[in-house]
């Protein structure tokens, strides 16, 4: 497809470069850390890692986020194929395929030569529960102890008693870690650790905010790569910094005039976790179009409290009561409300012309209310939406040509609408 109008995006300006760099950094240091004796734990998306910080040497290792680097590298179908083979059905999620693959199958093909053995593994069933699944192969297998948070669903603002619910586990994760690893948990630095994560969060929003310009200064796409760090980092003022220099930066682009899609006439929201194999593909093929995601609900719901935008600040307090607060911050464990009041707020605020419902084959939560949520945009807002197949990490089961067919067709109801001819 041309490509003259192709977003540069972020990747070879300076947040691009040092993005490679952290990303390349933590996974370095996470594995000479776990030679040198660190307990290594292994966790969902959702724990929250400052626990972690509060203690003198007790590294991380995030799955999900490793298998979605697999997943951008190319590697995917290849460690979901090693699964398979084990007998792993296609129909589970590809993150979890890519992870048993990596796990089981050999780490070479993995860009970070996989993750070191956990000395414990902690899940969490907040968005799914296929992940508490998966993680107990591992308990089985090796032997690891497998903790699990609890955490329940949200169709509303989480109440006092799951907070409470939710705290009480905290006490005992702690207690676990404390007595596995024989180190003392020292809230004041778990303090410092959260700190630092809603300074990085309210940076993130301030970057975020740049797709409110015309056109945006942002992509949906920068915002996909530009997450990874919350999950390798969080706590640290590496991360901090990272966020508050490429918000600076994008300011700074958009004062210049620099935009990913110069031409941007059609504004685009996306509902579902990233394509990772598609990334740079589908950009540019949008950019060609005059089209851009500016936005996506994966990326716009960090750091911000149930169905909101606006990031949950710290009040320096209890670093576990604000960790317990987030635990429902992503969109899976959300019901239809929750979900649609954010969206909206988005679609206003940044002035969304089209929907994209990704319909993800691996991520049954995220997608499974997607048909109505829909009908509720087009009905409330009358905004164009449609609905395209894809897989966020398994490049088997989508088609470029079938997705473009139907991105084309959203055009085609964004100009429709313009011109105020009937739907
Ligand atoms: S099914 Fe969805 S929520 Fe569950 S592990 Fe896979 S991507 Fe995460």
């Amino acid at each position: 497809m041309p490509s003259e109008k192709s977003p540069e995006g972020f990747k070879k300006n300076t947040s691009g470069k040092r993005l490679s760099s952290i990303i390349m950094n933590d996974y370095l240091t996470l594995h000479k850390k776990a030679s040198e004796g660190a307990f290594v734990v292994w966790i969902a998306i959702i724990v929250p890692a400052e626990i972690f910080s509060g203690f003198d040497n007790v590294v991380y290792a995030v799955p999900e986020s490793h298998a979605a680097l697999c997943a951008g590298k190319g590697v995917g179908p290849l460690l979901c194929e090693k699964a398979e083979q084990l007998g792993y059905s296609t129909d589970l999620c590809s993150y979890a395929r890519i992870d048993l693959g990596t796990a089981f199958g050999g780490a070479e093909s993995s860009p970070t030569f996989g993750l070191p053995k956990p000395d414990l593994i902690i899940s969490n069933n907040n968005n799914c529960s296929l992940l508490v699944k998966w993680f107990d192969v591992y308990h089985r297998a090796w032997g690891v102890p497998h903790v699990l948070l609890d955490i329940p669903f949200c169709y509303e603002n989480q109440s006092r008693a799951d907070f409470e619910y939710i705290m009480a586990q905290f006490g005992g994760l702690i207690r676990t870690i404390e007595d596995l690893s024989g180190q003392k948990f020292d809230i004041n630095k778990a303090r410092e650790s959260v700190k630092l994560s809603s300074r990085a969060l309210k940076e993130w929003k301030r970057f975020l905010s740049f797709a409110t310009h015309r056109p945006s200064g942002i992509t949906a796409f920068d915002s996909f790569v530009q997450m990874a760090p919350i999950l390798t980092s969080r706590g640290t003022e590496k991360l901090a910094e990272h966020y508050r220099l490429l918000a600076d930066e994008t300011e700074e682009q958009v004062k210049n005039g620099i935009f990913p899609v110069p031409g941007e006439r059609y504004r685009l929201l996306w509902d579902n976790i990233a394509p990772w194999h598609q990334l740079r593909k589908m950009s540019s093929r949008l950019a060609s179009l005059d089209a851009n995601i500016t936005s996506a609900s994966y990326t716009y719901c960090i750091g911000a409290l149930e169905g909101e935008y606006e990031p949950y600040e710290f009040d320096g307090k209890d670093p576990l009561q604000w960790l317990a607060r987030l635990q429902n911050f992503s969109v899976c464990p959300h019901g239809l409300n929750l979900r649609g009041r954010a969206m909206k707020e988005v679609i206003g605020r940044n002035a969304i012309d089209g929907v994209v419902f990704a319909s993800n084959r691996s991520c049954k939560v995220y997608s499974l209310m997607q048909m109505d949520q829909m009908r509720h945009m087009k009905e409330e807002l009358g905004i164009p939406c449609i609905m395209i197949d894809v897989d966020h990490a398994d490049v088997r089961k989508y088609s470029e040509e079938t997705t473009f067919t139907r991105l084309e067709a959203l055009i085609e109801m964004i100009d429709k609408k313009r011109s105020g001819a009937p739907a």
